[in-house]
């Protein structure tokens, strides 16, 4: 490993400023400040030697000032970005008012790196694109811009059937950010300029031609929390994950579905899939699709078709299309059948 510089913070805008410090400007050299939360995936990287920091700020004091809290009202559910995985899951008012939330973290890798990892820094962790993660491989756009895409001619397996582009066809790992996007979720960053507020579905951004910026956070901002909007539909949501062992183990395929029923007909359905894109993915095509309709074999069938349709293989993981299709018709008929 690399040496590095250790600070600590215990604001966000301590850590905005000990960041600006740290980092001129120049967004060629935003990779060179990290910030530490649980620290399971940037010192994974830094001993892999993909991540390169010279300096590392400890943001967990933020946890002893508001941002490691859950509040849960009326108006809906605010995530603290230090709130540790494990806490969440196991939040008796988010399992029962937002089980999308607490299944998409309980089925998120193990007891230990729950117990160990924050919501801010699960949002941000990066690809498991083999090419990406070991340095012995020259070609891979997204550590080193320019230099090609391995995976496009080599063992995609695990790699995305959406979003992809001539230049990285590598999955978004996670699984909480298929319940935030399916829910509408906002996330609060502050940043030099002071604080922002922005749709979670605005964070991530498709490789396109530039696969090595991965989120529109500006150089030094920090995420500060999540906020979820109570809506009609939330109590009515499940995640499903589709693997290839039954746990501590990423999605091949995974739905999350939030669906508000009356008498069997879907008002508003929200959907979102993971395992399968570039992004965390909203399937607006289904939701429009299941509009006014019951979901029942044949319609289920339609939404995700619906979805599927500008899917693309790339050989190892052309079976993922199917697996899709499969993911969100379960996931839709046990959201729609559960007794409330
Ligand atoms: P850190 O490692 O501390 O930070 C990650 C990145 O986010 C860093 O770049 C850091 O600078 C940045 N960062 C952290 N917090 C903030 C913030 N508040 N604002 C701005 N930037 C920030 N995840 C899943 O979803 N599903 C799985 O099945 C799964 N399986 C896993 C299996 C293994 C073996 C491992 C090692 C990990 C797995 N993970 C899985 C990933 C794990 O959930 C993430 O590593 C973890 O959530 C990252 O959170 P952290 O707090 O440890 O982040
Ligand atoms: Fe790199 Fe993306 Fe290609 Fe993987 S898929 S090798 S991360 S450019």
């Amino acid at each position: 490993m690399r040496t590095f510089l250790y600070q600590r913070a215990r604001e966000p805008n301590e850590a905005v400023q000990l960041a600006a410090a740290a980092n001129p400007a120049s967004a060629r050299s935003r990779n060179k400040v990290e910030y530490l939360a649980g620290g399971t995936t940037l010192t994974d990287l830094m001993k892999l030697d993909v991540a390169q920091p010279d300096v590392i700020i400890d943001i967990n004091p933020l946890t002893e000032t508001g941002h490691g809290r859950i509040e849960l009202s009326q108006r809906g559910l605010r995530l603290g970005a230090l709130v540790r995985m494990a806490e969440a899951a196991d939040h008796s008012g988010i399992r029962s008012q937002y089980p999308v939330v607490a299944q998409s973290l309980s089925q998120a890798a193990s007891q230990q790196l729950r117990n160990m990892a924050s919501l801010g820094g699960n949002v941000l962790q990066r690809t498991r694109c083999t090419y990406f993660r070991d340095v012995s491989y020259s070609e891979c756009n997204k550590r080193n811009p320019g230099s090609g895409c391995a995976a496009l001619t080599g063992f995609n397996r695990m790699h995305a059937v959406l979003g992809g582009s001539d230049q990285c066809i590598a999955t978004y790992p996670g699984d909480f950010a298929q319940a935030l996007i399916a829910l509408e979720a906002a996330v609060e960053i502050a940043g030099r300029g002071g604080s922002r507020t922005i749709p979670f579905a605005n964070l991530h951004r498709k490789p396109g031609d530039t696969p090595d910026q991965e989120t529109g956070l500006r150089p030094g901002e920090i995420i500060t929390s999540f906020l979820i909007p109570a809506a009609p539909w939330t109590r009515r949501s499940l995640y499903l994950k589709v693997r290839d062992r039954q746990s501590y183990e990423f999605a091949l395929a995974s739905a999350a579905v939030a669906l508000d029923q009356q008498d069997g007909i879907v008002r508003t359905a929200r959907i979102a899939l993971g395992g399968l894109a570039t992004v965390p993915w909203r399937a607006v095509e289904a939701e429009a699709f299941l509009r006014g309709k019951s979901v029942n074999e044949q319609n289920a069938a339609g939404a995700a078709s619906a979805v599927f349709a500008g899917a693309k293989g790339y050989g190892y993981n052309d079976f993922k299309i199917e697996l899709g299709k499969r993911t969100l018709i379960r996931a839709l008929q046990q959201a729609a059948a559960l007794e409330l």
